[in-house]
């Protein structure tokens, strides 16, 4: 008997007559992501997406991790098909969700008919298996306002399903939706959740890191194209663009003033950065910055980079604590590989005492001694780009 996985779509409801775009992207990104795991069918009816082997081999675990990732879908369901009659119904009940009768206090049976010939109705139907669940698990109590766990059988136009209760999904909207954006992703905590949380509200990413070699190791790089891939299944497959900073941050030590470093080198990763939202027709950069957590996130050192570049400034983490990060970084998998301890650019020349409340006209002025757009190109011109596929295997 074969399984089918049920997604449950979330907001997407909500968009009237947009609606059938959002369920569009959302199928799209589905079959982009069950790819690799073998032959599905893929199609939405009435707010739900179905995913369903086909007539080749499939891999239905792998398709039921992917699908918990996938963006747009707020609950998921694997189902059992069984034949369209009462008492194979009930038997495949017991095999499927047998554990869960048995654990499970109370409960109620649901069902849903969009077969309109199947000769009992909804109501018969679900009396009919609860009775029948009820004698073979006679400690169970039928609950019809708040059961343990709700049977719920389907029958559809050529196979019934059953099953339980369904697991939360990963919300938010179908990635792309939401226009497309480049994020910038450091090694840290904070970067790969942005990206994360914009992917959730339907923005399509690619991804830009700065490095400088060598007072950042390979094992760095390493690091942040790691976390590139623990977001892929979240976000999609994405390019990373690896931008050599070397120079730029050598420029800044020689010709500007120590306090202004940070802010020096934080417009120009925003200048580079809106470089390659041009060439990948980006109307966003994302960041992980959060009001007041070091010297560059105060709001006078984010209107100075926000000043460098046309484009939104998307911080999602912007009001949010330290704590509340971390917990997002365990809960979507990065954390791990956030701490691990390879140094980053920005912590290469960082200042003593770096200027807290920098102004724009002394910024400026102190970028006079450099060459600043000979610099941003030479940068942009260097980047080497890794591309992530959405498996998070990485082909290079
Ligand atoms: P994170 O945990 O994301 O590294 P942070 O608290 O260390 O953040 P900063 O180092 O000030 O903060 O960086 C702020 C933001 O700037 C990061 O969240 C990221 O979006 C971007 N950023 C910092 N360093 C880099 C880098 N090497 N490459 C790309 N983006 C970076
Ligand atoms: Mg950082």
């Amino acid at each position: 008997m074969n399984e089918i996985i049920l997604l449950k779509l979330g907001e997407i409801v909500l968009k009237g007559d947009n609606r059938h775009v959002f369920e569009e992207k959302l199928v799209s990104n589905i079959r982009r992501r069950l790819k690799d795991l073998g032959d599905f069918r893929v199609y939405t009816r009435q707010s739900i997406a179905y995913v369903e082997p086909g007539d080749g081999p499939c891999d239905m675990a792998g398709a039921w991790e992917a699908m918990k990732k996938t963006f747009g879908v707020v609950d998921l369901n694997l189902a059992l098909e069984c034949e369209k009659d009462p008492d194979a119904i009930v038997r495949a009940a017991c095999e499927y969700l047998g554990d869960r009768l048995r654990k499970a206090k109370t409960f109620k049976v649901e069902s849903k008919r969009s077969d309109k010939s199947f000769p009992m109705n909804s109501i018969e139907l679900s009396q009919y298996v609860g009775g029948e669940l009820h004698d073979l698990f006679p400690h169970l109590k039928a609950d019809m306002h708040k059961p343990e766990l709700t049977v719920t059988v389907e029958i559809r136009d050529f196979s019934a399903y059953v099953h339980g209760d369904p697991e939360p999904g990963a919300g938010g909207l179908p990635v792309g939706t939401g226009g497309r954006g480049v994020s910038l992703l450091s090694g840290g905590i904070d970067s790969p959740v942005a990206g994360w949380m914009m992917a959730k509200r339907g923005l399509a990413l690619d991804m830009v890191h700065f490095e400088s070699p060598p007072y950042t190791s390979p094992q760095a790089r390493e690091k942040v194209l790691d976390l590139a891939s623990l977001l892929a299944p979240w976000v999609g497959g994405h390019a990373v663009h690896i931008v050599p900073f070397t120079h730029i941050q050598e420029e800044i030590r020689r010709a500007c003033p120590e306090e202004l470093f940070t802010v020096i080198m934080r417009r120009f990763m925003m200048r580079v950065a809106q470089r390659v939202a041009e060439r990948t027709r980006a109307g966003a950069l994302v960041t992980g910055e959060s009001l007041g957590q070091v010297a560059s996130q105060t709001m006078e050192a984010m209107t100075c980079t926000q000043a460098v570049t046309p484009l939104p400034v998307l911080r999602p983490l912007i009001g949010m604590d330290k704590e509340e990060v971390v917990r997002l970084a365990r809960k979507i998998g990065t954390y791990d590989t956030s701490i691990q301890p390879y140094e980053d650019c920005c912590t290469v020349f960082t200042p003593k005492h770096p200027r807290i409340r920098p102004g724009m006209e002394e910024v400026k002025r102190a970028e006079e001694a450099l060459a600043v757009d000979e610099l941003t190109e030479e940068a942009y011109r260097g980047i080497e780009r890794v591309m992530i596929p959405v498996s998070g295997d990485r082909r290079r």
